[in-house]
């Protein structure tokens, strides 16, 4: 067959790789490179400031090694080198009213004194037991008729911080977060609150980009955006922003679902009902240099991630590449990832701004997955992406594998999906 991918991020390049021997495969990517949110500055993203050879990822970066079966076979298949992240699961929350809650992992870090340790650990005691309680609750629940994750928070540190987390996980302003679905938000908590298995990509994540890249035998179109999709006779029109049309026996829309209805020129009623509740926009990560939201804080040692609820209102968080990267820890520049934290950063100290367009997985929105699923290929017309699962990079492996499987791709050695 002679199939058209919309969407040169991580679903479409895996849908393309397991695919590519099997059918006439051509992948269409708006940008000017593959990747999707994988954007490593001084990798796919040029970057004249920063040091050669040094790589800092503006986009996805860390992939837990027990929930992301897919994505470490997709790695081993491709040959490309995961290894742990030092330090993984450290995190800690800064609260509006000045107070500090690390998580264990970063409680030795901050505070190497016993005592220091015992004292600030007792802060963490309340938020441990709403962690219980709150395991409690959502154990055995249907996650896909749970509503959103808001019915077991409240306005306690604790409910902050899982909030900030989902921020964090979702790349969503804050404010959205009490709309985020439950069926992702759930499961995901459940799974990786206690996860210190992080692994990250040594040179950036967009390596594996280019192994991808370069293993293809398909035609790979960037700089190429797909304006129109129309099914007909059997098979499928895509037409491009040129106004040229090119004819396909079937498509499989890689795009994040609020793009998919504007593509399709002759949605049909099932169509529209699925699509028509997705809405998305841009979000901005900053990478920089400035530790001065930490020395204000009196803290000496950044965590994997941090969380910050700020005193003029607003939340954001920070990630410390030195650490997620693997470079020198501490090195003589400190390398960081900003979310939502303009007021805290020092414009100077920016090397790189970096947009992405997110979806917002709101639970109106994902109420409609598992009808799609079920009749995906219908009209052939296929979806893909890590909306379909867990919106992280494992969901966009797993739902081309499922598409790759019913199209009669290759498997991925190792990993059988449950
Ligand atoms: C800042 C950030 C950090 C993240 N961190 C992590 C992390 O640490 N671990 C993790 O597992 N996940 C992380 N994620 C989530 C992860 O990046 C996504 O789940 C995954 O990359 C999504 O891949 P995708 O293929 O589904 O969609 P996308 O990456 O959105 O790819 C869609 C592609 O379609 C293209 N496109 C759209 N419309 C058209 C058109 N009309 N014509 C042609 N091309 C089009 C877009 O340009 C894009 O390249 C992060 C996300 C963000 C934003």
């Amino acid at each position: 067959m002679r199939i058209a991918i919309v969407g040169g991020g991580a679903s479409g390049l895996a849908a393309a790789w397991l695919l590519d021997a099997a059918h006439e495969i051509h992948v269409f990517e708006q940008s000017a490179t593959l990747g999707g949110h994988v954007r490593t500055v001084g990798g796919n993203v040029p970057c004249e400031t920063l040091p050669p050879g040094t790589r800092l990822d503006a986009g996805v970066i860390e992939f837990d090694r027990a929930h992301f079966p897919g994505f470490h076979a997709w790695m081993r298949a491709l040959g490309v080198a995961v290894t742990p992240l030092r330090g993984a699961g450290s995190s800690t929350l800064f609260l509006a009213d000045g107070r500090h809650l690390h998580a264990p992992t970063a409680l030795a870090a901050e505070h190497p004194r016993l005592m220091e340790r015992l004292s600030a650990a007792t802060h963490l005691v309340p938020s441990l037991l709403r962690l219980r309680r709150f395991r409690r609750e959502t154990a055995g629940i249907d996650a896909l008729g749970a509503g959103t994750a808001e019915r077991f928070l409240s306005d306690d540190d604790f409910s902050v911080w899982v909030r900030c987390l989902l921020m964090y996980a979702y790349s969503m302003h804050y404010d959205e977060v009490r709309s985020l679905s439950g069926a992702l938000a759930i499961p995901m908590l459940r799974a990786f609150i206690h996860s210190n298995e992080w692994t990250h990509i040594p040179g950036g994540v967009s390596t594996y980009v280019d192994a991808v890249a370069r293993q293809l035998r398909a035609q790979i179109h960037v700089h190429t955006r797909v304006a129109a999709i129309h099914r007909a006779d059997g098979g499928v029109r895509i037409g491009l922003t040129d106004t040229s049309n090119t004819c396909f026996d079937a498509v499989i829309l890689a795009v994040p679902p609020h793009r998919v209805l504007p593509l399709l020129a002759d949605a049909d009623e099932a169509e529209r009902s699925w699509f028509s509740a997705h809405r998305g926009g841009t979000v901005q990560t900053v990478l920089h240099t400035d530790n001065g939201m930490y020395t204000r804080r009196g803290i000496h040692a950044p965590s994997e991630f941090d969380l910050f609820a700020l005193p003029g209102g607003g939340h954001g968080y920070n990630a410390y590449l030195n650490r997620l990267a693997g470079l020198p820890d501490p090195g003589t520049v400190s390398y960081h990832l900003g979310f939502d934290l303009d007021a805290e950063i020092d414009p100077a100290a920016v090397i790189h701004r970096q947009d992405h367009d997110v979806a917002a997985y709101t639970d109106l929105a994902m109420r409609s997955r598992s009808d799609i699923v079920a009749h995906n290929g219908r009209r052939n017309t296929w979806h893909v992406g890590a909306w379909l699962e867990d919106g992280l990079h494992e969901g966009a492996v797993r739902s081309a594998l499922a598409v790759s499987e019913r199209l009669g791709g290759r498997p991925l050695p190792g990993f059988t999906p449950e």
